[in-house]
């Protein structure tokens, strides 16, 4: 089966309520979908969103990475090959990850209709695990179950207890808490969550890169302190203080995850071997894709860490790109893929089913995505 065509279009849609983190606020979902077709008729899509603060990426630089560079070195290859076709895309142009992510993830759905597999089938390390994997983890469907936990944005102490409350209400057991405006007031966000939502919830705190070294170790002991109960921290400080983080991962007994200072196998390579964080959030728009993400799942294994699978403010395309890698690896235990559930409309038929915090895999081939209402513009196509 050859690369018949490739084609972009946009998708936009509207959230539930704004999303803050300590880097920014976004009221609604605007990314680039991208669409490959092969020479039998088959397609596949991916999706990239525009994180110009974490990525670097914007809409007009995925578009022209993919229009220009991607697209170009891959119409016409045998998708048999998936190796050699990363291969080209990762010579073709240097970082855009999004955009490369958002080809990737296309490629994959497309190679694992060709199979006629889910992709989380395609990507089991091993046979054993591609007949067991979690396939009777759930009697309510045909296919694997994972639990993902819900964002609760930075704001107003007040403001983050009713919106943790109302999480919980809906189901959700594990909550992400956004924190890293004032480590002090911080600690109060944290305590009063915990108070209000009682000792059974699971909370994740997420500082986004917003304190000082001093600032995370102060904060974070004060939280242990305090007996918050804080499964993990995730990037206290800036991506680029590697010692930073090295320092924080050893002063504090609560785990720490490292998100913004991992995008590539090598950052992950060296915060493992050098002992920078205690754990990876691996994210498809900083590997690069579904590619790069099951080589830094190979290193976990190797050395036996946990990871996360998280997203962007990404709609069900991407981030079920997510799922089915979460679901084929036992080294991911952790999911954050709580973009569908932050949407206030479903625009897609499909593909993973988002039920509060479960999210159901099935067996329909590749990613499952079947209803794309998106206008596609061709950028490549094959002579
Ligand atoms: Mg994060």
């Amino acid at each position: 089966m050859k690369i018949q065509e490739i084609a972009i279009g946009t998708i936009r849609i509207p959230l539930v309520t704004p999303f803050r983190t300590a880097l920014r606020t976004v009221d609604s979902i605007n990314d680039l979908i991208v669409k490959i077709t092969a020479d039998d008729g088959s397609v596949g899509f991916g999706e990239a969103p525009p994180t110009a603060v974490i990525t670097g990426d914007t809409k007009e630089s995925i578009e022209a990475a993919i229009r220009g560079y991607l697209a170009p070195a891959v119409v016409g290859l045998d998708l048999s090959d998936l190796d050699e076709i990363m291969r080209r895309m990762e010579k073709a142009i240097a970082k855009n990850t999004s955009a490369k992510a958002a080809m990737d993830i296309a490629l994959y759905d497309l190679y694992a209709k060709m199979l006629g597999k889910p992709l989380y089938r395609v990507l089991a390390k091993d046979a054993e695990e591609r007949s067991n994997d979690a396939c009777t983890q759930s009697a309510s469907c045909t296919g694997a179950e994972l639990e993902t936990d819900i964002t609760i944005s930075v704001d107003e102490t007040e403001k983050m207890v009713s919106d943790s409350l109302r999480a919980v209400a809906d189901g959700f057991g594990i909550l992400k808490v956004k924190v890293g405006k004032g480590g002090e007031k911080d600690v109060e966000r944290v305590r009063a969550i915990r108070q209000a939502v009682g000792p059974d919830v699971i909370l994740r705190v997420d500082a986004n890169q917003g304190w000082t070294k001093e600032e995370a170790i102060a904060t974070i002991r004060a939280m242990e302190d305090a007996g918050l109960g804080i499964e993990l921290v995730e990037q206290p400080v800036s991506y680029h203080d590697f010692h930073g983080l090295q320092s924080v991962t050893k002063a504090v007994d609560t785990p720490i995850l490292a998100d913004e200072s991992v995008f590539s196998y090598e950052d992950a390579q060296r915060i493992i071997e050098e002992h920078a964080a205690d754990l990876i959030n691996i994210k498809l728009m900083k590997t690069g894709g579904i590619h790069q993400a099951l080589r830094i799942c190979d290193l976990a294994d190797k050395y036996q860490v946990k990871c996360m699978v998280g997203c962007m403010l990404e709609s069900k395309v991407s981030v079920s790109a997510g799922v089915h890698l979460a679901a084929a690896r036992s080294c991911i235990t952790m999911a954050d893929l709580d973009g569908p559930s932050l949407c206030a409309e479903d625009p897609y038929e499909g593909g993973p089913v988002y039920r509060g915090p479960k999210i159901f895999l099935n067996e329909e081939s590749g990613i499952g995505i079947t209803r794309m209402p998106v206008e596609f513009a061709c950028v490549a196509r094959a002579k």
